[in-house]
C-alpha cells in the first residue's frame, strides 16, 4: 500500500499538491509514524476524490490553457508558444498538472485530456495566425499518446479541422515514453513524424539517455532540462554539461531549447553556445491568450535583444 500511496503522490507537496507543488518537502504534523501515515491516507484520499472529479472536469469547463513563449536567441523574436494545461477546480483552486496528468494517465484519462489540449491550442493558434502573430505551437504528449496507434490519425482529424500546417506542430515527449515498449512508440513516432509535425524531447538532461542513443529517432529538437539551466551561471559543472549538449546536438543537426531561464546572466551564456532558443520567467510566465496577445503586440521579445 505505501508504494502506491508514494507513487500516487508523485511529490510530498504540503496541501496535496493543491496551490503550492514548489513545496516538495514533507513536514510531518505531529513528527511521528503515525502522523506520516495520516497524512498519506489524506493524500490517497485526495488523489482518490481528483480521479473521480476529472471525469468532468471537461464537461464542468474548468480545464484552461496557458502558454509561455519561446524566443529566438538570434533574432530576439517569439517564435513559438509551449501550451500548458490548468486544471481550475471548483473547491481547490489550481491544481498542478504535475499532479492531475499522472492521475489521468493511470486512469485511462489521458485519452480525453491530450484531445481537449490538441483541440483548444490548435484554435487558438488559428485564431493568432488570423490575427498576423505568426507563430507555431507546441504541445506535451503522455506516454499513452504514444502507446495509442490511433493517436496519429486524431493529430491529423485536428489539424484538418483548424487549416493548420503539420509542420507548425511541435509535440513534446520525454525519454522515458520511448524506454517502455520502445517497438509500439517509435512506431507512433514515425506516423506522426511522416503526417509532418515535429517532435521535440523535453527534459533532456534530467535522465540517462545520451545524445547518441537517440540519433536513430524521428526527433528534430531537444529541451535541456531546466534543472540544469537555472544555475548555469554559477554552476560550472552545470554550464559545461550543456555546452557539451548544445555542441553535439548541433552536429546531429537537432534545434536545442533551454527551459527554465530565469535572468540575463544565464540567456548571455546560452547566446554565447550557440543555443537556438530559450523559455523561462526572464522572458514570461506562461499566461493566458489574452495576456500573451498583449504581451507579444507590446514587446513579444528577448529584453536583452
Ligand atoms: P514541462 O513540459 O517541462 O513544462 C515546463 C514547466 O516549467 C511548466 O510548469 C512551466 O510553468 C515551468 N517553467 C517555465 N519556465 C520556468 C522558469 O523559468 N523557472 C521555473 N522554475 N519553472 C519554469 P507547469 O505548467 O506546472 O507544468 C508542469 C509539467 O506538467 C510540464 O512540464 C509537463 O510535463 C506537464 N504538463 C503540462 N501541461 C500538459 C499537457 O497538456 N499534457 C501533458 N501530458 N503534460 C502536461
Ligand atoms: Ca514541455
Ligand atoms: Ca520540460
Amino acid at each position: 500500500m505505501l508504494n502506491t500511496l508514494m507513487y500516487m503522490g508523485n511529490s510530498w507537496g504540503n496541501d496535496y499538491g493543491v496551490n503550492n507543488h514548489e513545496n516538495n518537502s514533507f513536514q510531518p504534523r505531529h513528527g511521528t509514524i503515525a502522523g506520516f501515515y495520516h497524512y498519506l491516507q489524506d493524500k490517497y484520499l485526495h488523489h482518490l476524490r481528483l480521479i473521480n472529479e476529472l471525469q468532468d472536469c471537461l464537461e464542468r469547463d474548468e480545464l484552461n490553457l496557458c502558454y509561455q513563449p519561446l524566443i529566438d536567441l538570434e533574432t530576439g523574436r517569439t517564435t513559438r508558444v509551449e501550451a500548458l494545461l490548468r486544471w481550475q477546480h471548483k473547491h481547490s483552486g489550481s491544481i498542478s498538472p504535475e499532479i492531475f496528468i499522472p492521475l489521468a494517465e493511470q486512469t485511462g484519462q489521458i485519452h480525453a485530456l491530450t484531445s481537449w489540449v490538441l483541440d483548444h491550442a490548435l484554435q487558438q493558434l488559428h485564431a493568432w495566425i488570423s490575427g498576423g502573430i505568426n507563430i507555431d505551437i507546441a504541445v506535451n504528449l503522455s506516454m499513452c499518446n504514444l502507446h495509442d496507434e490511433n493517436f496519429p490519425a486524431l493529430v491529423i482529424g485536428l489539424l484538418d479541422k483548424w487549416s493548420i500546417p503539420p509542420e507548425l506542430l511541435i509535440l513534446e515527449i520525454t525519454e522515458g515514453m520511448i524506454m517502455y515498449d520502445p517497438e509500439l512508440t517509435i512506431r507512433v513516432l514515425r506516423k506522426l513524424n511522416d503526417l509532418g509535425a515535429r517532435l521535440a524531447l523535453d527534459d533532456f538532461g534530467a535522465g540517462y539517455s545520451s545524445l547518441s542513443h537517440l540519433a536513430g529517432l524521428p526527433i528534430t529538437e531537444l529541451k535541456i532540462d531546466r534543472t540544469l539551466i537555472m544555475d548555469m551561471d554559477k554552476n560550472s559543472k552545470n554550464a559545461l554539461i550543456v555546452r557539451s549538449t548544445i555542441e553535439l546536438a548541433r552536429k546531429l543537426d537537432m534545434k536545442i531549447t533551454a527551459e527554465g531561464v530565469e535572468n540575463a546572466a544565464v540567456c548571455n551564456i546560452l547566446k554565447e553556445y550557440g543555443c537556438n532558443s530559450a523559455q523561462g520567467y526572464f522572458f514570461s510566465k506562461p499566461v493566458n491568450d489574452i495576456e500573451f496577445t498583449s504581451w507579444f503586440s507590446n514587446s513579444g521579445r528577448d529584453p536583452c535583444n
